[in-house]
């Protein structure tokens, strides 16, 4: 690309905002794992009229560009691009406005969970946002772009969302929902308006840039209680499936309820213990399950929370301890008060309750608060699980060479079709050629379905490690699918996993030639636009 192309877009973002550097193209260009597509440049616009400009300068000079809002697509390829593009950051635009009596907030791309939680607390709004387990710092769109999800009842962030604004690769920009008609007032309120829903088709998909997005937010209830429970036997996970999924189906159970295995545990807690299996690899169950002793965690463990009335919660925790009598030990439930108390008297109970209360509480809190929508950088320090130095202050797994590659499944939920999912991973990931820790959390993501979500956790700096775990990424999604557990997202290095059915890529493929004629939208990313219609 010659050195004018870039001086065009200097002329509409200014010098600054065309970052050009060797060093800093480099970094953009690495994820928590090894990828192959450069980044030629960093292109930073601050409103939407610049987006429009970057999209028509990239049609102009056929520049391939790659949208990102937060970045941090960790464990998916990061900032990395699919093919080797531009990459149009949109971390400058960072507008809010609300509606406090229709609880939600409007967002540019720049606004992360951080942001959004300083903006709630600083205009008082008593609105609870929802939070993933990465990072504070990540996109409230970036995130909703890839259909990601958090904790509390408006854990399916997609679904919570309206209104787009989004720009077309041509360089015009539509709304969606009402928001085309003049006047409307539903625009932020009511998902569809009429007609063809397009919104679908901005979401994991290089068909139009995010500029603007309207999330619904959840009024802080009257009442709040998470709860934990652990279960005692590796084939308890199967009936308490079955036991939560009528709950959650009667929205007795609103929130995204998460069970866990011990080696998901215990990478939240600590790193690898490195001493204690002389350095060697993999963790194995015997092992784990010793820790799980003397930390208190069982082969699974399940977190949620209950939110309402004080009576309404009442009867929830009734009808959750009647559900899983039996089936899991240890279901406590925790509120403000009690989490108070327990904070200050750890110490004096560990002799009491006999295990590391402690060290307990410091796994619970950041669990707790995000049930609570409240987002922190706790969860970030598993990707240096297997790392050799402890995480630093400032955690970037891409920088550190953490080795990172989510596997996210979905199925029906049943036991049946967890234990399916957890078999899978199980034996694949623990034979001697790969030697990783299968772990992996199980999401009640609505009364119907459960995604798991698998993490390859491995150090980059280790050598062999990178082919290693790619090659027990394609092993397991190769095996998943078969099995009829397809993935609920994909990262950029399996893309070629999203093809599926020929008329339905032809019908997608036909979409992009008409959007993006000149392809130069995110090529590659979710839909090719080569596949032909197969004819009738
Ligand atoms: C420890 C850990 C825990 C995690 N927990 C969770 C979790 O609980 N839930 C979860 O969902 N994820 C989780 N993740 C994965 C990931 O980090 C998050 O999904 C994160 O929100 C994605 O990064 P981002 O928000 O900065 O989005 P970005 O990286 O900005 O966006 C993601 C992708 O969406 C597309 N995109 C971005 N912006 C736009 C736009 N404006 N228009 C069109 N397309 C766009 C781009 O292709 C981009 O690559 C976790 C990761 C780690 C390491």
């Amino acid at each position: 690309v010659s050195r004018n192309v870039w001086e065009a877009f200097a002329s509409v973002l200014g010098q600054a905002n065309v970052v050009l550097e060797e060093q800093e193209l480099s970094s953009a260009a690495t994820a928590t794992y090894a990828t192959e597509a450069g980044v030629l440049a960093i292109l930073r616009p601050a409103n939407r009229t610049e987006v429009q400009r970057c999209v028509e300068l990239a049609g102009e000079y056929g520049v391939a560009l790659y949208p990102v809002s937060g970045g941090k697509n960790w464990g998916y390829g990061s900032r990395v691009p699919t093919h080797t593009s531009a990459i149009l950051d949109l971390g400058r635009m960072k507008a809010i406005s609300h509606s406090r009596s229709l609880a939600y907030v409007t967002v540019e791309p720049g606004v992360t969970q951080r942001d959004l939680q300083d903006y709630l607390a600083k205009h008082r709004l008593n609105l609870w946002m929802d939070s993933t387990g990465a990072s504070p710092d990540c996109s409230i769109i970036g995130n909703t772009a890839e259909r990601g999800f958090g904790h509390t009842p408006y854990a399916d962030h997609y679904a919570n969302s309206a209104g787009l604004e989004v720009v077309l690769p041509d360089g015009r920009c539509i709304e969606t929902g009402f928001g085309h008609y003049t006047g409307a007032h539903a625009t932020h309120v009511y998902k569809y308006g009429v007609g063809p829903t397009l919104d679908g088709l901005f979401s994991q998909s290089n068909f139009g840039i995010i500029t603007r997005m309207t999330l619904w937010l959840m009024p802080e209830p009257e009442y709040f209680t998470a709860f934990f429970f652990k279960c005692e036997h590796e084939e308890q996970l199967e009936t308490v499936m079955e036991a939560l999924r009528p709950l959650r189906m009667a929205r007795v159970l609103d929130s995204a309820c998460h069970i866990v295995n011990g080696y998901k545990v215990i990478s939240g807690l600590q790193q690898y213990p490195w001493e204690r299996t002389g350095g060697r690899t993999p963790l194995t169950p015997a092992e784990l399950a010793a820790i799980g002793k003397e930390k208190n965690f069982g082969p699974w463990n399940g977190s949620g929370a209950l939110y309402g009335t004080r009576a309404q919660v009442a009867e929830s925790k009734r009808l959750l301890r009647r559900a899983l009598r039996g089936n899991a030990k240890n279901l406590t439930f925790i509120d403000d008060r009690l989490l108070g108390l327990l904070r200050r008297f750890a110490g004096p109970l560990r002799h009491v309750v006999g295990w590391d209360l402690r060290g307990t509480l410091d796994l619970l809190l950041p669990v707790y608060n995000l049930l609570k929508g409240i987002p922190s950088d706790h969860s970030l320090k598993s990707a240096y699980w297997r790392k050799r130095t402890p995480p630093p202050a400032q955690m970037n797994p891409d920088r550190d060479r953490c080795g990172l590659i989510w596997c996210a499944p979905v199925a029906p939920l049943t036991g049946e079709h967890a234990r399916g999912m957890v078999r899978i991973a199980t034996e694949t990931m623990l034979r001697p050629e790969y030697s990783f820790e299968p772990a992996l959390s199980l999401t009640l993501t609505s009364g119907r379905a459960l995604t798991c979500v698998i993490s390859i956790g491995y150090d980059r700096d280790v050598a062999g490690e990178d082919e290693r775990a790619l090659a027990c990424y394609r092993e397991l999604a190769r095996k998943l699918r078969e099995s009829g557990y397809y993935f609920y997202r994909l990262g950029i290095h399996s893309m070629e996993e999203a093809p599926g059915d020929p008329t339905y890529d032809g019908l997608l493929a036909g979409l992009k030639n008409l959007l993006d004629p000149n392809g130069i939208l995110a090529p590659g990313r979710y839909i090719e636009r080569k596949v032909t219609l197969p004819r009738p």
